[in-house]
């Protein structure tokens, strides 16, 4: 519950993603904050390239390897999300619960950062699909990541939170009650802009970059499990299904490609691999008559998308950096972002990291040079 004194600081968060939204939440609701969210796009626009959180699958299904931080925020944010997924929760509407097959023939082992998944097994050479040599199989969840997002963004305005839509060039922009319905003087900023941190100005992170996919959404209600393919080559393939009855399903992820929209040759690309791995994606009739193609993929089609999630070398950003607010006065910038195709599911966990280091800024209440800690300056 939202709790204010005359103590409350003002706290804005630059980003409406998964991101944005869940540490304004988890920031607000620690009590002695008032939040508000500013952002150029909101869960409530249209589709675009500029904000990733949009096309996600997303299911959760960890790839932390030996990142022990992004290992601990997968598994917090999944306790979180899997209690939220229960049959009967509030929010099971936004949730599919459901098997996953994690098949791989790059020698990569996931056992240490997958094993605390519901029904943790690795599958037997009978149950590979072609191209795997391992295999390991577990419950997870998909979550529907456009009512999710319109979820948390009710969840934050239901506690009292207030947004605001600008498109900022400079994070300074947020300091001093230059945008209309921000605070005069807020007491800390939390950037949570994935893509935008390598342009947003004052922060220029050009370690930030995009890892262009392309995906595919089909109309397969009769698929109610997930697979992903990760192969020596370093292909890539998987389907997920979501609780609409959709199947999302991909196998394209490049580096540093700004591509804005689906490369028709990507399509039958995607489609082969994922038919590979699931042939029970072709409606059951055909099955039963015929081997499928994908030409019998392609009457499912009800979309297809690209996105530019934000990975970041060194992985998620989560720091402090302080700037001059004033010839007087410094304020904390929280950093939160860089979080690749693991946005969802890492949501809670870094969430509950930059309030953290937003606790720690303001309880110093001057800059302190240690790690993780450095000067700014605004212009
Ligand atoms: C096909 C696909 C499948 C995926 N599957 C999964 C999955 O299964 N599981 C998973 O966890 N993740 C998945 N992801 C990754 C996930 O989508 C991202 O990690 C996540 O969306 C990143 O969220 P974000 O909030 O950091 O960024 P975004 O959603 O891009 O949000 C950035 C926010 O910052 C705002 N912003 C930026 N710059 C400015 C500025 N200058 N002024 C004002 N506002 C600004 C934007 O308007 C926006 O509101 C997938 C991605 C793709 C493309």
């Amino acid at each position: 519950m939202h709790r204010e004194s005359k103590a409350t600081k003002d706290v804005v968060v630059i980003g409406a993603g998964v991101v944005g939204l869940s540490t304004a939440i988890r920031i607000q609701e620690e009590g002695g904050y008032r939040a508000t969210v500013v952002a150029e796009t909101f869960p409530t626009d249209p589709k675009t390239i500029r904000y990733a959180s949009h096309w996600a699958g997303a299911h959760h299904v960890s790839a932390a390897f030996d990142d022990k931080r992004q290992r601990e925020m997968d598994k917090g944010t999944f306790e979180i999300m899997w209690k939220d997924s229960a049959h009967g929760g509030p929010i099971q509407g936004c949730f599919l619960r459901h098997n996953h097959t994690e098949f791989r023939s790059d020698g990569v082992d996931p056992t240490e950062w997958l094993d605390y998944m519901p029904e943790f097994r690795s599958v037997s050479n009978n149950e590979l699909v072609p191209g795997a040599t391992r295999g390991w199989t577990f419950t997870t969840f998909t979550l529907y990541p456009p009512v999710y997002l319109n979820w948390l963004l009710g969840r934050f305005l239901t506690n009292g939170g207030t947004i605001v839509r600008a498109q900022l060039q400079h994070i300074s922009q947020a300091m001093h009650g230059g945008i209309s319905g921000l605070p005069q003087r807020p007491d800390a900023i939390v950037a949570c802009v994935g893509l935008g941190a390598r342009f947003l100005g004052g922060i220029e992170d050009k370690e930030v970059y995009p890892v262009r996919g392309q995906s595919i959404v089909l109309k397969a209600p009769w698929v109610k499990y997930s697979r992903t393919l990760s192969c020596a080559d370093g292909s890539y393939f998987y389907m997920m299904p979501r609780v609409t009855g959709d199947v999302l399903v991909g196998g394209i992820k490049s580096a540093n490609d700004w591509f804005p929209i689906p490369r028709k040759e990507g399509r039958d690309y995607i489609l082969a691999g994922v038919l590979a791995i699931c042939p029970e994606l072709a409606p059951p009739k055909i099955r039963a008559e015929r081997v499928p193609t994908i030409d019998d993929l392609r009457p499912l089609i009800v979309e297809e998308g690209c996105a530019l999630p934000p990975s970041r070398n060194g992985g998620i950003r989560l720091e402090t950096e302080w700037f001059k607010a004033s010839p007087q006065s410094k304020i904390p910038v929280v950093y939160n972002y860089g979080h690749a195709g693991m946005g969802f599911q890492s949501s809670w966990g870094s969430a509950s990291i930059a309030l953290d280091l937003l606790e720690e800024a303001l309880a110093s209440g001057e800059p302190n040079t240690s790690k993780g800690t450095k000067q700014g300056a605004c212009p």
